[in-house]
C-alpha cells in the first residue's frame, strides 16, 4: 500500500484479489467471492468470458496499437458498425475513447462544437466523472468537487423540474443537456419518463442536443440495451463505457451523423482511444451478449432479483427502499454505517457487494449480466443472513 496515493477511494481496506471467473473473484488467499459488483457494472459477460477473452488475445498478437489517426484499422470500424446495429440514432457515428469520463469530455465538445453555444445543463446528483469538464457536471457528491473549484463555466445545475430547464434554456445559449436515465452514483434514482419525454421536446424547442449518459445504465444492464429506451425516446448524443468491451477500458461518444458530420478533423482526438484490443473485446462483448440473450437475461433475472430484495424489504425494517431497473438495482437503509456493515459482513460470507449514494447508504446489486437464478437465490440467502444480525 506504500505506493499507492492516499487519494484512491477504496471500498474496502484490505481485500486483495488475484483473479476472477465468471460470476467470482478469487481472494488472494484462494477463497471465493460471488461478484454482485462486476468491477462497478463494468463486466458485463462475467469476468474473462472465454470468446472475449479470445478476441482480445488474438488481437493483441496482431496489432496492440497504432493509433487511429495514423492508421485505419478493422475492430474499431467494426465496433462503429456494430455499434449502429443496436443504437438508435439516425446513421450512428461513434468517436471512440478510453473511459467514461473521456466519453463525456467527447460529449460536452462536441455539443459545443457543433451548435457553437456555450452552454451545459445537467441534473442535481449526476454522477459525469472526474476529468475537470465531466466534474462540472457532477454534483453527486460535494467531495468530488471540493478543493478544485472554479470548474468549468457556463455550467447550469438544474433539479428534476421541467419549468427550471425550460427557464434555462429560454434565457442561455445551450449547447446541450446531458441526463444519466438513472442516477448511478447517485443512488440508483430512476428518472421519471416523463421527464425524460418533456426533455426530449425541450430540447427540440430550443435547438438544444439531448446527451444521454449510458456509461452505467447502457449495454442491457437495466433490461434493455438503453435506459433511455424504457422512456421511448431517441437523444442526439450517447455516451458508452464500463460493460461495452466487458472491463477492458474502452469509451464511446456516439451522435447521430447529422451532430457528428458537424465535428471538423483534428477538433479532437486521442493517442489510444478505441485501443485495438479494447475494440475486439467490446465487439465479442456484443456479439455474446446477442447470443447469450443477456440483455432478456438482465431483465428476466432484474425482476426476480427485485422481488426477492422487496421480499427482504417486508421482513426487515432496516431496508427503506429498493430501486432501479434490470440488474441495476440498489437497497436503500439510510444510514451509510449500517450499509457498511452489511457490506462487510457479506464480503465476510462470500458475495461482493458495493455501495453507491451521496452518503453511501445504498447497497448495489450489479451482478454481471449473466446472473443465473441459483447465483441470485445464493446472494439473496447470504444477504438475508447477513440482515439478521443487523
Ligand atoms: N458517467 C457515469 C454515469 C458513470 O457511472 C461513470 C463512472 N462511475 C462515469 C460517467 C465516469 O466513468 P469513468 O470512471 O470510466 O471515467
Amino acid at each position: 500500500m506504500k505506493v499507492l496515493s492516499p487519494v484512491l477511494g477504496l471500498y474496502f481496506q484490505d481485500f486483495p484479489i488475484k483473479s476472477a471467473k465468471g460470476m467470482y473473484v478469487i481472494g488472494e488467499d484462494g477463497k471465493k467471492y460471488l461478484d454482485f459488483s462486476s468491477g462497478i457494472a463494468s463486466c458485463s459477460t462475467g469476468h474473462c468470458h472465454p470468446t472475449v477473452v479470445a478476441a482480445a488475445t488474438k488481437q493483441l498478437k496482431n496489432l496492440i496499437h497504432i493509433c487511429i489517426g495514423v492508421a485505419l484499422y478493422e475492430p474499431y470500424v467494426k465496433l462503429g458498425e456494430e455499434l449502429q446495429k443496436i443504437l438508435p440514432l439516425k446513421d450512428a457515428m461513434i468517436f471512440a475513447c478510453q473511459s467514461g469520463s473521456e466519453a463525456i469530455e467527447a460529449a460536452l465538445k462536441l455539443a459545443k462544437y457543433a451548435t457553437k453555444k456555450p452552454g451545459i445543463i445537467a441534473f442535481k446528483g449526476a454522477f459525469h466523472g472526474r476529468t475537470l469538464g465531466a466534474l462540472s457536471i457532477t454534483t453527486s457528491k460535494m467531495k468530488y468537487r471540493e478543493g478544485y473549484e472554479p470548474l468549468l463555466s457556463e455550467v447550469y445545475v438544474a433539479p428534476f423540474d421541467l419549468r427550471v430547464v425550460e427557464g434555462l434554456l429560454k434565457t442561455h445559449q445551450i449547447a446541450g443537456v446531458i441526463i444519466e436515465p438513472i442516477l448511478g452514483e447517485g443512488g440508483y434514482v430512476v428518472v421519471e419518463k416523463a421527464f425524460l419525454q418533456g426533455l426530449r421536446k425541450l430540447c427540440d424547442k430550443y435547438n438544444s442536443l439531448m446527451i444521454i449518459d449510458e456509461i452505467q445504465t447502457g449495454i442491457g444492464r437495466t433490461g434493455k440495451w438503453f435506459g433511455f429506451e424504457h422512456a421511448g425516446i431517441v437523444p442526439d448524443i450517447i455516451t458508452l463505457a464500463k460493460g461495452i468491451a466487458s472491463g477492458m477500458p474502452l469509451g464511446i461518444c456516439a451522435a447521430k451523423k447529422e451532430v457528428m458530420d458537424k465535428w471538423s478533423p483534428g477538433a479532437h482526438g486521442s493517442t489510444f482511444g478505441g485501443n485495438p484490443v479494447s475494440c475486439s473485446a467490446a465487439v465479442a462483448t456484443l456479439a455474446v451478449i446477442k447470443s447469450k440473450k443477456l440483455v432478456e437475461n438482465a431483465d428476466k433475472l432484474g425482476s426476480y432479483l427485485k422481488d426477492c430484495l422487496l421480499k427482504l424489504k417486508t421482513k426487515y425494517p432496516v431496508i427503506k427502499e429498493i430501486r432501479g431497473m434490470g440488474l441495476m438495482l440498489a437497497v436503500d437503509v439510510v444510514e451509510p454505517l449500517v450499509a457498511k456493515q452489511i457490506i462487510t459482513k457479506c464480503l465476510e460470507k462470500g458475495l461482493l457487494l458495493i455501495s453507491t449514494g451521496a452518503d453511501g447508504n445504498a447497497i448495489r446489486f450489479i451482478p454481471p449480466l449473466i446472473v443465473t437464478k441459483k447465483d441470485v437465490d445464493k446472494a439473496i440467502g447470504i444477504f438475508e443472513k447477513v440482515l439478521k444480525t443487523i
